[in-house]
């Protein structure tokens, strides 16, 4: 499949240019050029195939010939290992538990897929590649778990000292092998700005094949159409496989790929009715919707902080979808914007009521299911394991949040790379250490 950019119509490449240039150019993101239906057969049987049988027919006309049959399989196995289970919150009211993977949040859906994608391409072509990954925290630890042991790539993340929980710094710096780890006397933007100057290093760039793993990666963006499908498979297996009952799906949103999937997926036949994209403070695409222009604005610090993202990127893909006329994308989403004092009430109330524990970006999107119409089933997205946000949670709710048991107890020891943040020291570590 070719892939095109939303800015440049005549950007076009292949899957696998695509995926190492991770953008087209400077406005643009990669689009899909065609988005096949998928056959009715394939619906029908939906219920009975397997989580990675449904990632394999997904995902695989967006490959094409690209990729062997076998290494795709292979490579859709490895990426969808662990559970997404959907847990019924009340009546019908559903949570898509996108947490249980290693790093208990949903980035490690398409962190695992870009990793093995990347590690694939790499290895064919005898290359030797450097991912370079500036974090505040959640990126950096999904990106080095999904690469952790994949062959013929070196990860290198950055993050800012002491600007991390302890959690997620020991998720990045006791993997070893193929992961490093450097914290930067700094910033985040500090971290980002060695990053940044490094890809526009045409020295480096050249000589050691340096790639990003960013958000917005076709391979990282294009496997969480799955899970949607998984979601209504499941659902068909508690009702009637033939019930054509509507379905509601609230999306917490920050850069609003997760949403793009999900609307990917419904485009290629997927029955869901309607997307409630749920927002935080950061209101630039609820506002896009009431108002009918769009107007990116600086991010707002809040609770659910893996959304505060305040010129979401993928506005450009959703415009690609929708002929950028926001009527259209109206028809297919519903969107509301929700406070700190909405997201902790809501997780009060749901543990009060329900004994289900929400996170705080489930929180924001439990809550915009009030948006959604009575009829049918809701299914809120939870896009992280509540114990990554431990503080806030059990500042509210009067029972402690439980460790998950796939993560055990960390104990090995951490490998940190200690660097100011001055260019030409991290410079002369590239260089040295490849
Ligand atoms: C990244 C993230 C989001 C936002 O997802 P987008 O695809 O950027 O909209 C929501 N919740 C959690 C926990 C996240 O890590």
């Amino acid at each position: 499949m070719n892939y095109q950019s939303t800015a440049n119509p005549l950007l076009i490449s292949n899957f696998e240019e695509a995926v190492f240039k991770g953008l087209p150019d400077s406005s643009g993101l990669y689009m899909p050029m065609q988005i096949p239906h998928l056959p009715s057969s394939f619906f029908s049987q939906l219920h009975e195939l397997s989580l990675s049988e449904i990632g394999y027919q997904v995902l695989r006309p967006f490959i094409g010939s690209e990729i062997d049959e076998i290494t795709f399989r292979n490579l859709v196995d490895e990426t969808l290992s662990f559970p997404i289970p959907l847990k019924q919150i009340h009546d019908q009211v559903y949570s898509l538990e996108l947490f249980h993977g290693p790093t208990l949040a949903f980035k490690d859906v398409g962190a695992r897929f870009l990793a093995r994608i990347l590690g694939h391409f790499a290895t064919l072509s005898n290359r030797s590649i450097t991912v370079l990954v500036a974090t505040s925290g959640d990126t950096g630890s999904a990106v080095a778990h999904g690469f952790y042991g994949v062959q013929n790539v070196d990860v290198v993340v950055l993050y800012p000292k002491g600007k991390v929980s302890d959690f997620q710094r020991r998720q990045m710096t006791t993997l070893g092998k193929n992961i490093q780890a450097i914290e930067i006397d700094g910033t985040f933007d500090d971290c980002q700005d060695l990053v940044k100057k490094a890809f526009l290093d045409r020295n480096l760039q050249d000589k050691y094949n340096l790639t990003s793993a960013n958000s917005i990666n076709v391979a990282r963006f294009l496997p969480q159409m799955v899970y949607y499908f998984w979601a209504i498979a499941q659902l068909k297996s508690t009702y009637s496989p033939s019930s054509e009952i509507p379905v509601n799906v609230s999306v917490p949103s920050g850069n609003y790929g997760n949403l793009t999937a999900g609307l990917l997926a419904k485009r290629m036949g997927l029955g869901i009715d309607h997307f409630i994209a749920a927002a935080n403070a950061n209101n630039s695409f609820p506002n896009y919707l009431t108002t009918g222009s769009y107007s990116p604005k600086p991010s707002i610090a809040t609770l659910s902080n893996a959304m505060d993202v305040g010129a979401p990127s993928n506005v450009r893909r959703i415009n690609a979808l929708y002929d950028s006329d926001p009527k259209k994308i109206a028809l297919d989403v519903s969107s509301g914007s929700f406070s700190d004092q909405d997201c902790l009430q809501t997780i009060d109330h749901v543990y009060n009521t329900y004994k289900y524990i929400l996170d705080p970006h489930g929180a924001i999107g439990y809550k915009a299911l009030s948006l959604a119409s009575e009829q049918g089933v809701s299914i809120c997205l939870e896009t992280a394991h509540p114990i990554k946000f431990k503080e806030v949670v059990e500042a509210v709710i009067p029972d402690p949040v439980i460790m998950p048991t796939h993560v055990e107890k960390n104990l090995n020891e951490e490998y940190i790379l200690s660097l100011d943040k001055d260019y030409s020291i991290f410079k002369d570590y590239l260089i040295s250490s490849r």
